[in-house]
């Protein structure tokens, strides 16, 4: 592979190993273990295990290692390890680099299973965390601390689809010493370029964009050598969030044709909000695709688009958005995002339901609120089904 190749080329080459049948499309190694041609042999593995020596999937696994490859490259990190689901690389990249008496500062706006790990999780452990207002710089300025050690925040925050600049929290972070983790999920890697933005550690769950076809849960998490290989690597394998080998060659087929998915369904959600725009039914159309989006030109700086999930905020509250919900004939109620299938979930009463009313309105979570994540189907197909549900909630 060459440094030079550009992202799509390396999504489908980069990271490659070919056995010595010489497959065109990567093996799966689904073996758990390895076999060493002697006992010598065997104590030199356990002894150091170099990139390409295997000894345990746990540990890592050649599947394994082409997704992580492939997606380091994609993402211009200098290495990945790759996570038994999202939330695993969430919970792993945090607690391996962290202990009792730390500091993170984190932005408020966050998906509820990432809100449990800093809020309910890590400070049972002594760490201490500060939330703030992810697209308020200011706020991020006061919170950071020469004692904060990392700051973590979503770049697009799920659902309202706030877009932190990563460049601007980093150089604060990095003043202070701090690490800079950002969960990238709504970014994609195909918007993202956050390790050059300052990123020091990106996480994706695996289970949105890069499989793209509601297949598997996985996750990544990807950083310098020195952090994946020496402080992430013995956590988590030694703790057993691994990926499976099965789920690693899944999210390798992913990538291949990850960036023709995301830019397509990216182009129908642009479609789609600009045509909702100011329509009767809706009290706000939320993408930070827009022009009206608080957020534009960040978001335009930093991904370059707005990326496939909109949010509408539609007007009769609870039983209005039920009653739009229930009259979608294309997308389905569901909970998952960046699926080849449109997929429309109701917040306030499924992901963000534990939210303490307080909380939902700060961060802008009404009963009104519809988060949408737009598929591969025609774009006019799914247009002409939004407003003909709308039409029927009113
Ligand atoms: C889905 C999601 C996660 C968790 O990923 P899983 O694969 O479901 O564990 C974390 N962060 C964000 C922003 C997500 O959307």
């Amino acid at each position: 592979m060459s440094d030079k190749w550009h992202p799509r080329t390396k999504a489908v080459h980069a990271g490659t190993r070919r056995s010595q049948y010489g497959e065109v499309s990567e093996a799966i190694f689904l073996t758990q273990g390895f076999v060493y041609d002697s006992a010598e042999h065997a104590e030199a593995r356990f002894l150091e295990s170099g990139p390409d020596e295997f000894i345990y999937a746990r540990y890592g696994n050649p599947t394994i290692a082409m997704f992580e490859e492939r997606i380091a490259a994609l993402e211009g990190a200098e290495d990945a390890f790759a996570t038994a689901s999202g939330m695993a690389a969430v919970s792993g990249a945090l607690t391996a680099m962290l202990k009792a008496g730390d500091r993170v500062v984190a932005a408020r706006a966050l998906f509820g299973s990432c809100l449990y790990v800093l809020e309910d999780f890590l400070t049972r452990f002594g760490v201490n965390v500060t939330f703030v207002d992810g697209t308020d710089l200011g706020a991020w300025a006061d919170a950071i601390t020469p004692d904060t050690d990392a700051v973590f925040f979503e770049s697009v925050s799920n659902p309202t689809l706030q877009v932190v600049d990563i460049e601007g929290v980093s150089k604060l972070a990095h003043a202070h010493g701090a690490l800079v983790v950002v969960d990238n999920v709504f970014a994609t890697p195909v918007y993202s370029r956050a390790i050059e933005q300052g990123a020091d550690v990106v996480i994706y769950s695996a289970t949105k964009h890069i499989d793209g076809q509601g297949r598997a849960l996985g996750g990544v998490i990807l950083g310098t050598r020195d952090f994946i290989r020496g402080t992430v690597e013995p956590y988590m394998k030694h703790t057993g969030g691994s990926m499976s080998p099965f789920t690693a060659w899944i999210m390798l087929k992913g990538l291949e044709t990850m960036s023709l998915r995301v830019r397509a369904q990216t182009a129908t959600t642009l479609t789609i909000a600009e045509a909702l725009e100011g329509h009767a039914g809706l009290n706000a159309v939320l993408y930070p695709g827009l022009p009206n989006h608080p957020q534009h030109a960040l978001t335009q700086r930093q991904m370059g688009a707005g990326g496939t999930v909109l949010s509408l905020d539609v007007k009769g509250g609870k039983t209005a958005a039920f009653a739009f919900l229930n009259a979608i004939e294309v997308g389905l109620i569901s909970n998952n995002l960046g699926d080849a299938k449109t997929i429309l979930t109701h917040p306030a009463t499924t992901t963000h339901q534990r939210l303490p009313q307080d909380q939902k309105d700060t961060l802008g979570i009404t009963d009104g609120l519809i988060r949408i994540s737009v598929g591969l189907e025609d774009a006019d197909d799914l247009l002409a089904d939004v407003k003909q549900a709308l039409e029927r909630a009113r």
